[in-house]
Parts: C-alpha cells; structure tokens; sequence
C-alpha cells in the first residue's frame, strides 16, 4: 500500500485531466465509489469526469454529482474526447477490461496512466500501472476509504463524498449483512455519518424508491416464475424480454430480485436468469462457503464474489434452466452440507 500510495500521489501531482470509469450496469458501490473520488478530486481542483459504459439504475440517480456523469453509449463521442484528454484514468469495482463493454477500446487506447481500485478476484493485473486490490474488503469504496485515510484526506471528507461512499458500501453489503461486513466497514459507515452522511434518508432515497411496475414486477417473479429445488437446497427466478416488455422494465427493476429466491429456508444457491437485449444473463448467489464465482466461471463465462456472481449463457433460457439443474445434481452433495 505504501509504495502504492506515493506512485498515485506522484501521478497525481502530474495530472491534470481525470477520468473515473466502472463496471457496464454499474451497481450501487460503483457509482458510490466513483461519485465519491469525483466529488474530492473535483474539490481539489482536477477537471474530472465519471464515464460508464451504459446507463445505470434510477435509485442511482440523486447521488451528488449525478448530473455530470457521462454515459458512453449515449454520448460516445464526448466521452472519447474526454478520454483521449485525460492523463489518468481511474478503474474502479472491476477487474477487466471487457467489463467496460465497448468503450473498453477506448480506455485501452488512451496513453493516460491508469489506477485500478478494486475488491474482486483474480483482477487482470497488466491493464493499469497502480492498483489497490482487496478481495476481502466489502466494497471498492472500502478501499477508497482506506486511501482517503492513508493519503490524510479523510479529514477533508465533504457531506457529498460522505454520502456517496455510504451508499457505496451500503449497497455492496446488503444494507450491512453479508459476511463481508466487518467492524472495520461499521467503524468507517461510523465516520461517514459524523462526515454528513444522512443514514435513514439514505436507506430511503434507495430503497424506498420502486416505482410501481417494478413491485408488480417482483410480485409476478414471485407468484408465477419461482422455481425451488428442495432435493438440491437451489431456487431459480427467470424472466424472458416479452415479461420485461409487459412490465415496462427499466434497468434496475429485476435488482435484489435473486436475493428472495434465496431467502427462503434452506436455499444455499439462487439464480436470477434474465433475457434482456438478445442476451441471457445469469445473477448466482450462495450461502456459506457454497462458491457461486467458481460456477460462475466454469459454466457461465463470467465470475465475481464467493457469494454474488454473475455469467451468461449461450442458450435459450429453458436449455439454460435445464443446464442449471444438471449443475444443481452434481454439487448436490455440497449444497447439502454447506454451513451457513
Ligand atoms: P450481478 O448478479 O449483480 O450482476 O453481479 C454480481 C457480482 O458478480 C458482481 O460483483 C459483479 O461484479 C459480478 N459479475 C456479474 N457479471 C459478471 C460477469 O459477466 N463477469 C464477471 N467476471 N463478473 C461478473
Ligand atoms: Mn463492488
């Protein structure tokens, strides 16, 4: 970390244009994490812009500093410009450059020097010239923390940088509950909430914040598309584009949808299958010491946390549930002795 920190210090001293990019489909950490660096580098006086590949969820979109985010898909030739300009380029919450869908080649192109800050496994190490990798550390904004800390910034810590890194790690860890979670996360959600981060509003903004297609959207996914393998400890949730299109689905509505599926007693591994775009994506979630990133890998193109990962298929979602149940049968065995 040291060493790590006096190279972005020197790379800091040396730039001027900064560009903060994350995952496609940016989740709450990302946007967290990213609105927060933007937020303090802004205060410092760097020109920066956020960068994703695609739009994200609307529960994202009051985060200080929303507004400025440019989005590749939608302003592709801005957000070239500006990356072309940059001398450094931040990549947060993701490990790999293919993760940034198609402004990948855009990055990869770029001459700025690049920081990787990230908590995912086995990151591609050969992509940036700093990175700050901590898988066991709840969320990427965790670790921004950490740097905050170690670069003597934390003092400095506004009320927005404060909330958007609440929001980060509030959203990463399940409001707090999964095994990540650790005294250190609450003695940092601690600090945030003396830094300005208004907690119970925050839990509102996100959560509180559904439209009404996206609840009857759950309550079909429940009624009618639940399908739990009791023998196996397993649970799938699927939905096809037709289901989407009668929902009138928005990105963001299917989110946290998985995680019924797998609150159900007993169930160690949920899947969430959703075909959206001529694609069929897989979210995978697990209990205990159940590794839904080594499934993840192995069958579905894809990886990410022990317990959250994601893949896709390249199959019909029907050949993909008969794929999962044949999978379900071989780790029969392990789903019925993993301890939660
Ligand atoms: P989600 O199910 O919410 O899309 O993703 C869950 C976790 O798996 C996230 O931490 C995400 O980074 C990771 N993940 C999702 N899709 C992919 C993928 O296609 N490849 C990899 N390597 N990780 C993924
Ligand atoms: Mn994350």
């Amino acid at each position: 970390m040291k060493e790590n920190l006096k190279a972005l210090n020197l790379l800091l001293s040396d730039s001027k244009n900064i560009v903060i990019t994350v995952h496609k489909s940016p989740d709450g950490d990302a946007m967290g994490s990213s609105l927060a660096l933007y937020n303090h580098l802004y205060y410092m006086g760097y020109k920066v812009h956020v960068i994703t590949p695609n739009p994200y969820a609307d529960f994202l979109n009051w985060l200080p500093g929303n507004k400025n985010v440019v989005i590749y898909s939608e302003q592709n030739n801005l957000a070239t410009k500006i990356t072309n300009n940059a001398d450094l380029i931040f990549m947060l919450d993701f490990g790999q450059l293919y993760r940034l869908d198609s402004y990948s080649d855009i990055v990869k192109k770029s001459n700025a020097k690049k920081v990787m800050i990230d908590h995912h496994q086995e990151p591609d190490l050969n992509i940036s010239d700093i990175q700050f990798i901590d898988v066991k550390a709840s969320a990427t904004a965790e670790i921004i923390y950490e740097i905050f800390e170690n670069l003597d910034w934390h003092n400095l810590i506004s009320k927005d940088v404060a909330t958007c890194l609440y929001t980060a790690i509030m959203t990463d860890t399940g409001s707090f509950k999964y095994p990540s979670t650790t005294e250190r996360t609450h003695r940092i959600i601690a600090n945030l909430i003396n830094k300005g981060a208004k907690n119970s509003l925050i839990h509102d903004l996100v959560y509180d914040n559904n439209s009404e297609d996206k609840i009857k959207l759950l309550g079909y996914c429940l009624n009618n598309k639940l399908l739990v393998f009791k023998e196996n400890n397993a649970a799938i949730i699927s939905l096809n584009q037709e289901e989407l299109n009668d929902f009138r689905f928005k990105d963001g509505d299917t989110e946290g949808i998985v995680n019924y599926a797998l609150s159900i007693k007993n169930i160690i591994f949920a899947v969430f299958i959703i075909e959206k775009d001529g694609m069929v994506k897989l979210s995978l979630r697990s209990k205990g010491n159940f590794k839904v990133n080594d499934i993840a890998k192995k069958y579905f193109k894809g990886g990410g946390h022990n317990n959250a990962a994601g893949g896709i298929s390249d199959f019909s979602i029907k050949k993909t549930i008969d794929n999962l149940k044949e999978i379900f049968i071989k780790y029969n065995k392990q789903l019925n002795n993993t301890k939660i």
